[in-house]
């Protein structure tokens, strides 16, 4: 066996969660807490993480109710000691008009709106916690090759031919989760055409502890701000369009970034590499099947403009893992559903959201956009509304 650890490893456990991702491993030690035996599979290499290193292109916005399940497994202090920068304000406004929106933490009584974090400080933090702990088994770099459900469990067979059973396997492996394939779940998918263009920038002016975002008919441009007082920016763009601004030189993309961000940080002075990440929103149908769940991406995906998907993984696994806190067996199709019936409306609330948000700041109508940037403006001057739209987004 390949473990990341010399721990005695059981050939039974109570979960196999493929998949090691922040989701997976937020499951895996919500479970290890209620005393169930984990194994955890998981493709990539494990990733020491340098605080003094350059930022990961990949951040997320971290919500509150992240942050909670993260207190609670303990990998929260440990997160923010690596590299964090809060954010205390949101501002959001139109590119074609005079509409803008803007949510303060003061107002809300609240020291943030959330944290910024590194997708690798996450992961870093939970693959510390995970080898840690007694009651998880770490494969690692390992491949799930195939699995077979039966009356009494589920028979897992690594890449390198070892065996394992369980209870429940549980799909946390992405957006082309292997085990929603091989479990013939169906997924839809709505292809955006788009993809989302990241790079860590330096900017004349501080980001001011500011999640900025810019709506422009192509896609949203969002500046976030990181512990160091550069920006990850996440720069939604057609496919076309990310080609080409992958393709310009460094000084000619500083100069395009300022401009599509209408210099609100002053010049940008300067940028790291670049990468480009597909843009899709999908379901799958079902989530749970006999010893089968899917959580986060590999259930469901959606258009990163409010910074909610791995916010709303963390949710499915928090929920997965309370459902299966006190089941004699954790595989039962009735321990399983609840869970499906009370993540599935939340992720396609949100999942709509997002499009219809999308759709409406794609329209360059003269009437649309009266309306859009009337609306915005009216929005940002109704306090109890602004509250309540930004508490959920902040899971409270
Ligand atoms: C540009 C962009 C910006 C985003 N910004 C935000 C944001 O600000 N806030 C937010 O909440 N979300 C954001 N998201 C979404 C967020 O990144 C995802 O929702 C999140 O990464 C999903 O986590 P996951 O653990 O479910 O899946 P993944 O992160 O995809 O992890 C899956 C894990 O499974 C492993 N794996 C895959 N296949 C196998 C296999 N066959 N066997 C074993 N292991 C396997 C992979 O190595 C990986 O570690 C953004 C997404 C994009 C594209």
């Amino acid at each position: 066996m390949s473990s990341s650890n010399s721990k005695q490893t059981p050939t039974h456990y109570d979960v196999i969660i493929n998949g090691g991702g922040m989701v997976g491993a937020t499951l895996a030690c919500l479970l290890a807490q209620s005393g169930r035996k984990i194994a955890v599979i998981e493709a990539a290499e494990i990733m020491p993480f340098d605080s003094d290193g350059p930022f990961d292109l990949r951040v997320s916005a971290i919500s509150r109710a992240s942050q909670k399940a993260f207190e609670k497994i303990k990998a929260w202090d440990l997160m923010l000691s690596k590299r964090a920068s809060p954010y205390e304000v949101m501002e959001v406004w139109d590119a074609e008009g005079d509409g803008k929106v803007r949510f303060d933490a003061a107002d809300l009584g609240e020291p943030d709106l959330g944290h910024i974090i590194e997708n690798s400080v996450t992961q870093s933090a939970l693959a510390e916690l995970m080898a840690s702990e007694d009651n998880i088994v770490v494969y690692q770099p390992n491949k799930l090759k195939k699995f077979e459900v039966d009356d009494n469990g589920v028979e897992v067979i690594l890449d390198h031919g070892e065996q394992l059973s369980a209870d429940l396997i549980v799909g946390a492996d992405g957006a082309n989760s292997v085990v929603r394939q091989l479990a013939g779940i169906e997924v839809t998918v709505d292809d955006y055409a788009q993809r989302g263009l990241v790079a860590t920038v330096k900017t004349e002016h501080h980001h001011q502890y500011t999640a900025w975002q810019r709506f422009q008919k192509t896609g949203p441009l969002a500046f976030l701000p990181l512990a160091d007082g550069s920006c990850s920016i996440v720069w939604t763009l057609p496919s076309d369009r990310t080609d080409y601004y992958l393709s310009l030189n460094k000084t000619d993309f500083k100069q395009a970034l300022a401009e599509a961000f209408d210099h609100k940080l002053g010049k940008i002075t300067k940028v790291s590499d670049r990468a480009a990440f597909p843009l899709r929103g999908s379901q799958a149908t079902p989530y749970v099947l006999e010893r089968i769940a899917l959580i986060g991406d590999a259930a469901h995906t959606i258009h990163p403009l409010a910074g909610q998907g791995v916010n709303l993984g963390i949710k499915d696994a928090v929920e997965l893992a309370n459902q299966l806190s006190s089941a004699n067996d954790c595989g039962r199709l009735k321990t399983l559903r609840p869970y499906e019936r009370a993540r599935r409306g939340d992720n396609v609330i949100t999942m709509r959201a997002m499009e219809g948000f999308r759709l409406l700041f794609g329209h360059s109508a003269s009437p649309v956009k009266t309306v859009r940037n009337f609306g915005m403006n009216l929005f940002n001057q109704t306090p109890m509304v602004k509250n309540k739209v930004i508490k959920r987004a902040m899971g409270l």
